[in-house]
């Protein structure tokens, strides 16, 4: 029997809760040693001893835990040659000495959580550190010799605006930060925001627009994942991919989620609860043939390399073209023909409606300049001119029609351009990964611009 080369521990401490955050952790620093015992006891039952490829501290902020702490829980995993161990840190933590130690212990990449530099923001949202503690952050750790290094931000902030975005993402780039993971806002349930929704939250649409913006600029890095960008390949996160292709992995910590022996399980949610009995399930399923294959390609649609039909055919015993691709009314390529020509119709359709705007507009210059001569005249006389006023509110009307257009124009050609790479480097599965971006974000104004609806 194969075991996971993957493990997740969650480290629930964290200095005050920020106002977007549902994670599970607490501010009770008292609780760190109880639960380092019980850490150490879930990894001594259910570790099974084999080599890991990939080691993730995630939290909850695990730069809360003491280093010393922190070499205890290392000790325990046996690791592949050239393993990857990532460990968030939040940047008023990232002290020289204490990365220096994190480096000491083999731990070879760090994962920052800045969300964005904009001070006025970090305030609204609850962050403890500032913009300039988060540049010392990077500084630190790349002046101390982490060459893997991930930053994250969130867009659609409260207050902010796809300008603060495009500063956040430039400061990254210029930064040449190796790995970016971008989050848009999502208001949860239980968090602080959850229970009193902030003002100013930019919408789904700014949201979109922001997401796109950050494709653009980002356009040095490997878009590999709906949200994650990296320099090259040997910056993408292992870890991560080794989620996206639905390997398993194991789950160490409180609420922390593991996927083992086909069983898809979550450990007890409750920090008390797991210091008492660190072996407590929230829940475990056993997963079935078809939620694996259904999982698989789901999880592979994240990823731009998408899924590989061949492996997946052998591995599940199934054709996928019968099972999936023949019950669609049009084939990929039919659709693909079909919307070319609808596109070529719009583009054609506004193109002429923008001339023939264009066109009235010139008649409507000559006309409102002859006008305005003629009615010197009649304004000397009478003091108004509402000859001139009607054709200044008709000769803005039409420009706003006009600049309507272009705007939609160049919508349409960028979301056009984003499209045709995707089917450029990619068939059926990359078509797939096309409607989950869409999905993410920017379904609602593809729709609006081109009419399009995907089934
Ligand atoms: S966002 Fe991170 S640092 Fe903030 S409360 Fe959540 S887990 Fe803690």
């Amino acid at each position: 029997m194969e075991y996971p080369k993957s493990a997740y521990i969650h480290i629930p401490f964290c200095n005050s809760k920020c106002y977007y955050c549902a994670f599970i952790s607490t501010v009770n620093q008292k609780l760190q040693t109880g639960y380092l015992i019980s850490l150490l006891k879930d990894i001594d039952t259910n570790y099974k001893k084999n080599l890991l490829s990939t080691l993730y501290f995630g939290g909850g902020t695990p730069s809360k835990m003491p280093v010393d702490y922190v070499k205890k829980i290392i000790n325990k995993f046996e690791f592949e040659e050239n393993p990857e161990i990532t460990f968030e840190i939040n940047p008023e933590n990232a002290t020289k000495d204490y990365l220096l130690c994190l480096k000491e212990f083999g731990i070879n990449r760090i994962s920052i959580g800045i969300q964005t530099f904009n001070d006025d923001i970090l305030k609204i949202i609850g962050r403890r550190h500032d913009s300039k503690q988060a540049l010392s952050a990077l500084k630190i750790a790349k002046d101390i010799g982490f060459d893997n290094i991930s930053a994250d931000l969130i867009y659609g902030l409260p207050n902010q605006t796809i300008s603060d975005f495009n500063n956040d993402l430039q400061c990254l780039k210029s930064l040449n930060i190796p790995h970016i993971s971008l989050y848009g806002l999502k208001i949860e349930e239980n968090s602080i925001f959850g229970k009193k929704r902030p003002n100013n939250i930019p919408d789904d649409d700014a949201q979109a627009d922001m997401y796109l913006m950050a494709i653009k600029i980002l356009n040095n890095y490997n878009h590999y994942e709906i949200s994650n960008f990296a320099l090259s390949d040997e910056y993408k996160s292992r870890h991560n991919l080794n989620y996206w292709k639905n390997n398993e992995y194991y789950g160490f910590g409180c609420a922390a989620h593991g996927y083992e022996n086909c069983i898809r399980y979550a450990n007890i949610f409750d920090i008390h609860k797991y210091i008492e009995n660190p072996l407590l399930k929230d829940f475990g399923h056993t997963e079935t043939k078809e939620e694996k294959l259904q999982e698989e390609i789901f999880l592979g649609f994240r990823i731009t390399d998408g899924i590989n039909i061949e492996n997946i055919n052998k591995k599940y015993k199934i054709n996928f073209e019968k099972k999936y691709v023949k019950k669609n009314k049009f084939t990929d390529l039919e659709s693909k023909n079909a919307l070319k020509t609808f596109y070529q119709f719009k583009a054609k359709d506004k193109l002429e409606k923008k001339l023939e705007l264009e066109k009235q507009l010139i008649e409507l210059e000559n006309k409102f300049a002859y006008i305005i001569e003629q009615e010197k005249l009649e304004k000397n006389l009478m003091g108004i001119n509402y000859g001139e006023i009607n054709q200044v509110v008709q000769k803005k009307f039409l420009y706003r029609e006009i600049y309507e257009l272009d705007r939609e124009h160049k919508k349409k050609q960028f979301y056009d351009e984003q499209r045709n790479i995707l089917y450029q480097t990619r068939n059926y599965q990359q078509n797939k990964v096309l409607r989950e971006i869409l999905k993410q974000k920017t379904i609602n104004k593809f729709k609006d611009i081109t009419g399009v609806h995907f089934h």
